[in-house]
This record gives C-alpha cells, sequence and structure tokens, in this order.
C-alpha cells in the first residue's frame, strides 16, 4: 500500500515513523524545506501529561473577559467580526462545561501517558537524540493561594494515577539554583517528576533521518499541497508545486492550515489557529540555566533547558493566521527570563518565534476517518502536538493497517 501524508510538522513525521514500521510505503509532502519548520519549531518543550487540561473550561470566559481588560496578560482574545472565530467561538463555550471539560482533560491525559510511553520506546528503538532532559516539570506559584488552587486543580490528574510532588519555598529553591537569587519570588510549587522536555524541531528532523534507512520512506520537501483532486468520491491525487502524487491512502497532518485544505473536498475542520510565541536564547551558565521544565503558573510562562539554548514560551493569540511580531510583544517572556533566570543565557541574542496551535473547540486531537474512504486525518492537536504526537502517529498507522489500537479514540472530530 501507497500512503501520502501532507504536512512534516511533528506530527506528520511521527505518522509516517509508524507507517513506515508496519512496512507501507510513505511519502510526505512539506512545503518547507525541513521537517518541523512551523509550530513544532519553536515550542515550549514540555513533554507533559501534566499540561492535558482542557482550555475550554468553566473558567475560561473569565480569563477571555481580562484579557480584553488587561492587554499585558499572556492571552489576547480580539475577537472582531471573523466569521471562523466566532462560529469556532460557540463551539468553544460549548465544550466549557465542567462535563465536558473533565471528559475533554481526561481524554488528553490517558492520550499523553501512552504518548510518553511510545516516545520512550521510539527513543530506545531508533537512539535519536533531540536535547532530552528527563528531570520533570516544575509549576510554580507566587503566593500561598495560587499554589492551593494549583494543588486543588492537579487533584484531577493525580486521581487519575500521575505522581505529583507539593514543594514548599525551600524544595523549590533547591530544585533550582537560579532561583535562589530572588529566594521570595515563589511561594512554592507542584511538581510533576515524570514529565520531560525535548526540542520537537530536533526530533522531527532526527526521525527523518532514521525513517529514509528503512527504505520505506520519501520525504518531500519544499512542495506545496495546492489542490486535492476528488473522483468518484476518493481523492485520486494531490496537485503540488512539484506536479501531481498519488496514493493508495491520504494522511492529512496540516497543523493549523488542515482546515484550509480539507475545505477543498468538502470537510470543514473545526480548528482555529492560536498564536504562541517564544524565545530561544545561548545559555551562558548552566549552572544558573533551569534544571527541571519550569512553569511561571500565573504568568503563563513556560521554560525549558534545551541543550545549549533556554527556551521560553508564552501566550495565546486570537488573530486568524497572522504571524507578525514585534519586539514589544515578547515583553512579558523577556522580563520574567531576566526576572529569573537573569544570568542563565545571553538574551540579547535571543531568536524570536511565533507559531499558530492548531486548536479544536475541545482541545482534543481530530484523528480517524473522515468521512472519504481514503482520507484519515492527524490534525487539531492545539497546545499540545508534542506531546501527543507518538500516539497520534501509533494510531493512525493501526487504523490504516487494520490493526486493532491499544487505545480506542472516539473523538474523531474535535467538535
Ligand atoms: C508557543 C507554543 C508553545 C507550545 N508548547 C508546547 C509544549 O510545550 N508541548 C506540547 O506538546 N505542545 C506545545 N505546543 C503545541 C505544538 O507545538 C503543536 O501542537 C504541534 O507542533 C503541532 O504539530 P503539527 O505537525 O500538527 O503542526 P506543524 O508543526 O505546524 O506542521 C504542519 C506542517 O504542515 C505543513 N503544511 C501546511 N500546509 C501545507 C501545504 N498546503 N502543503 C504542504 N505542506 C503544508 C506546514 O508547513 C507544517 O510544516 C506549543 C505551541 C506553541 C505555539
Amino acid at each position: 500500500m501507497k500512503v501520502l501524508i501532507i504536512g512534516g510538522g511533528v506530527i506528520g513525521i511521527t505518522a509516517a515513523y509508524y507507517l513506515a514500521k508496519s512496512g507501507v510505503s510513505v511519502t510526505l509532502l512539506e512545503r518547507c524545506s525541513a521537517a518541523g519548520m512551523e509550530t513544532s519549531a519553536g515550542n515550549a518543550g514540555f513533554v507533559s501529561p501534566s499540561d492535558s487540561f482542557a482550555w475550554a473550561s468553566p473558567s475560561a470566559l473569565t480569563m477571555a473577559v481580562k484579557s480584553l481588560i488587561f492587554p499585558d496578560m499572556g492571552i489576547k482574545f480580539r475577537p472582531g467580526l471573523d466569521p471562523h472565530i466566532l462560529h469556532w467561538g460557540l463551539k468553544f463555550l460549548n465544550q466549557c462545561r465542567p462535563s465536558k471539560w473533565r471528559q475533554n482533560s481526561d481524554i488528553k491525559f490517558r492520550l499523553a501517558e501512552y504518548s510518553l510511553a511510545l516516545m520512550r520506546e521510539l527513543e530506545n528503538e531508533t537512539n535519536i537524540q533531540f536535547d532530552t532532559l528527563e528531570k520533570g516539570i516544575i509549576y510554580a506559584c507566587r503566593d500561598q493561594n495560587a499554589l492551593d488552587d494549583l494543588e486543588h486543580h492537579f487533584e484531577f490528574l493525580s486521581e487519575r494515577g500521575l505522581e505529583l510532588q507539593t514543594l514548599n519555598r525551600r524544595e523549590l529553591l533547591d530544585s533550582n539554583p537560579a532561583l535562589k537569587s530572588k529566594p521570595d519570588t515563589y511561594a512554592g510549587a507542584v511538581y510533576s517528576p515524570t514529565c520531560k522536555t525535548g526540542d520537537s524541531r530536533k526530533f522531527s528532523q532526527a526521525l527523518v533521518q532514521w525513517c529514509e534507512t528503512t527504505g520505506n520512506c520519501q520525504f518531500e520537501w519544499n512542495t506545496h499541497v495546492q489542490k486535492i483532486n476528488m473522483s468518484n468520491g476518493n481523492i485520486s491525487s494531490v496537485l503540488t508545486s512539484k506536479g501531481e502524487f498519488k496514493a493508495d491512502m491520504y494522511v492529512l497532518c496540516a497543523g493549523a492550515y488542515s482546515g484550509i485544505l480539507s475545505q477543498q473536498v468538502g470537510i470543514k475542520l473545526p480548528i482555529y489557529p492560536i498564536k504562541g510565541r517564544s524565545i530561544s536564547a545561548p545559555i551562558v551558565n548552566p549552572d544558573m540555566a533551569p534544571k527541571t521544565g519550569f512553569d511561571d503558573v500565573q504568568n503563563m510562562v513556560a521554560v525549558s533547558t534545551l541543550g545549549n539554548r533556554i527556551r521560553i514560551a508564552s501566550s495565546a493569540v486570537f488573530n486568524g493566521f497572522n504571524l507578525n511580531h514585534t519586539p514589544e510583544d515578547f515583553k512579558s517572556i523577556l522580563n520574567l527570563a531576566h526576572e529569573v533566570f537573569p544570568e542563565a543565557a545571553d538574551y540579547s541574542k535571543a531568536e524570536y518565534w511565533s507559531g499558530l496551535r492548531p486548536m479544536t473547540p475541545s482541545s482534543t486531537p481530530i484523528i480517524g476517518p473522515s468521512g472519504i474512504k481514503n482520507l484519515f486525518l492527524n490534525t487539531g492537536h492545539g497546545h499540545l502536538g508534542w506531546i501527543l504526537a507518538c500516539a497520534s502517529g501509533k494510531i493512525t498507522a493501526d487504523n490504516i493497517m487494520g490493526n486493532k489500537s491499544e487505545f480506542e479514540y472516539g473523538f474523531a472530530t474535535g467538535r
């Protein structure tokens, strides 16, 4: 069987890996010059079932209103009159009910745990390197009230088996020596020891090299998919900037752009591009760099040490496919860098980056049949595509090969 994958982010590349292992012939089409160059390039790097909470929650509306009042907040909700966001927003509101929030967070957590286990197997098999740090993730709070709230919030995941520890201020300072320069900044933290951090672009590019050794994968870079052709209710070919490609089966993994492509064949996908930003700066003093993944909960800023770089990510901007940014947009990220990890890196050499989270209203990805017999969907991973990549790729390959999946994923639409 010949399978054609559209999109070479971490989701498409990981699907290619599992399909190639199953023995099918895979061709992957990607418009960039290499793997993982768009949203998978600059994310926070957290491989963390502890972040499985759905964004559509009973408190989401309050946060949206606050974002209109406080312009410096990480969330910027500027809906305007774009019919896409209004339509998506109504669906999102429907998912904010407590029962939906619990259901969506539960499925994401189980998917994330499955994915983490698969990632360990993948690392053992391929031995690829992607700047992993297996030291867990710390969620730090600036005052006791916030810490109490966070502990209560995390009960949802500890009840489901996630190992979590509360750190008092002293234990928090011991975990990350850089924090000792301003010891009163945080009251304490919740620590998730089984989570880790790593670079999803490095992962994607190293996995491409491994896949090429199987002889089952062909990667077509700089190949822009322009049109999906149909014949007799099935996909007959895709037209690209490099000509026409045909296969028996097609898999859509085009991240935030999946809905634009699927519309050509009459499928509406509820995916909205939510912009996020990060900086990556060269580490100049490793002793003062984060020793774990680190999340400033109240400021919604995530920090990782990725090899010889520090990555600091934040913000959720509702502004369509606009990827523009100005230095001013990175003020809150840089403020946190200078406040909490001031000596770790040379921030004057930071690279500034923006990317689009492919977000569904429920925050659950769309993995499953499309309604068109030879088109499979693997997209809409929102804020968690890095951690969910292995599970999504394995479920995709199992479905296409007709194997019983170890994980019954029933949320194929993302709603
Ligand atoms: C600031 C920020 C922080 C984040 N932090 C985390 C985190 O800590 N942990 C986590 O798990 N997730 C995180 N995420 C989310 C994660 O990065 C995404 O969910 C994930 O990268 C999505 O992967 P993807 O392959 O679906 O999309 P992408 O990486 O965008 O890949 C899609 C690919 O499709 C290609 N494409 C699109 N259209 C076409 C076309 N017409 N023809 C050819 N190719 C096409 C694109 O070029 C692109 O390479 C974060 C995201 C952001 C923005």
